[in-house]
């Protein structure tokens, strides 16, 4: 009766971690890898409770606990996957499951002894773990979470490899009738309760490192646009400014603003106005690099951070976004009806804050909007002309000099 009872704390926690993930999927609004952690402790638990309930010498006990462990690994392996954005080849899952239950079917039917059945099964286990660290292996992404999951997957998949065999040296047959006596079954709730509490810890961990990401990520971004929202982006260049000044490199500043925009949600109204500024969100998304930054700054105002970039390349790429925009078509709109921005272009000087930098950009805009829209206009061209303009009389006097005059 003590040992049922003691049997039952394994199961329970396990059943506990499951409760917690789906709690945390379902609060949090989380991708569904974290359900699938909830629904591999779940099938677990019910493995082991189908283990210590039914009688040691039915001969469909390991077939049923295979079934459960299995899908339990599977789905387990399979969210750890798709958390790091890898898929898992559940074709080969199958074929291992198959396998051992086809090699689990002869042993049962050839001998009384389960020390064979513990080493089939627990041998598929270990493949399809190691399997897993495969896949999680050529994930691109590496933090410390995935590395801790990593060891993880690589500490289930040696355990069900090596543990069997190396307990088995001590006791080298187990009666079906006695297998709850046995070393082997006093020693594997221990290993499943701690390697539960180390899944589950790691993954815990994992989930609420994620969803603090996400909320923070959610804070910082325009819900429309899904960019930067203003303060985010003013942070980023409040960041990338002093960087790009130690690390010598340029950073430029483009500042676009849709133009007659009123008159769009005066005539098709404010919703099909938020559709465009959608569109114009999710080119300017798509057009730029990785390492560049876009906000939506004001109502239809938009900036962007392009990060070790020259003037004359960073307009060019405010000229590409301009005609991209110039041709797209907008939902809410008539299909012919398309719309224009104007954009103002700068590139940081050393030293040069960040009021001043979208000061500069902004007037750029400015000239753009007051010589006729739909351009680009550029704060450091106007500061070439502007020199060259300062420079005439020196030359002149140079001239004179070289005269003698
Ligand atoms: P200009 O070419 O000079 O930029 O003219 P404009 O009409 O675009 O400029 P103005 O700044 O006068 O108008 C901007 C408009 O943008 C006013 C406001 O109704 C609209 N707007 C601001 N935020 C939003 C929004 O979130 N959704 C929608 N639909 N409209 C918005
Ligand atoms: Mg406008
Ligand atoms: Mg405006």
């Amino acid at each position: 009766m003590q040992t049922q009872i003691l049997g039952l704390v394994t199961p329970l926690m396990a059943l506990f971690f499951a409760a917690a993930f789906v709690v945390l999927w379902r609060v949090g609004r989380m991708k569904r890898h974290v359900l699938g952690f909830g629904i591999a402790f779940a099938l677990s638990a019910i493995g082991y409770l189908v283990t210590h309930f039914t009688p040691a010498d039915a001969p469909y006990v390991f077939h049923a606990t295979q079934v459960f462990y299995s899908l339990g690994s599977v789905v387990m392996i399979a969210s750890v996957c798709e958390r790091a954005g890898q898929r898992l080849h559940l074709g080969s899952m199958a074929f291992v499951y198959v396998v051992t239950a086809l090699v689990l079917g002869v042993a049962v039917s050839f001998s009384d002894d389960v020390a064979s059945r513990l080493i089939i099964v627990n041998m598929g286990y270990g493949v399809m773990f190691a399997m897993g660290v495969t896949t999680l292996l050529t994930a691109p992404r590496r933090t410390v979470i995935d590395l801790l999951i990593i060891a993880v997957m690589v500490f289930q998949a040696a355990d069900f490899l090596i543990r069997p065999t190396l307990t088995l040296l001590f006791e080298q047959s187990i009666p079906a009738a006695a297998y709850r006596e046995s070393l082997y079954y006093s020693l594997i709730g221990l290993v499943l309760a701690v390697k539960g509490i180390t899944n589950a810890l790691v993954l815990i961990g994992a989930t609420i490192v994620e969803w603090t990401n996400s909320l923070r990520e959610s804070s910082e971004r325009d819900v429309l646009t899904k960019l930067h929202n203003r303060a985010s982006f003013e942070d980023v260049m409040r960041d990338l400014l002093p960087r790009a000044q130690t690390e010598g490199r340029p950073l430029s500043l483009v500042v676009a603003d849709i133009d007659h925009f009123k008159q769009v949600n005066d005539i098709w109204g404010h919703q099909a106005g938020d559709l465009a500024l959608a569109g114009f969100g999710e080119l300017i998304g798509k057009m730029v690099r990785g390492c560049d930054t876009a906000g939506r700054v004001g109502g239809e105002e938009f900036c962007i951070a392009v990060w070790n970039c020259e003037n004359a390349p960073a307009h060019r790429l405010a000229e590409r976004i301009r005609q991209s925009f110039a041709a797209l078509e907008h939902d809410g709109l008539n299909d012919d009806i398309r719309l224009t921005a104007s954009f103002g272009v700068a590139t940081a000087r050393d030293g040069e804050t960040y009021e001043h930098l979208f000061s500069r950009a902004d007037q750029a805009l400015y000239r753009a909007k007051s010589s006729g829209r739909d351009r680009v206009e550029n704060a450091e061209e106007r500061r070439l002309e502007e020199a060259l303009v300062d420079a005439k009389p020196n030359l002149i006097d140079v001239k004179r000099a070289a005269a003698g005059r």
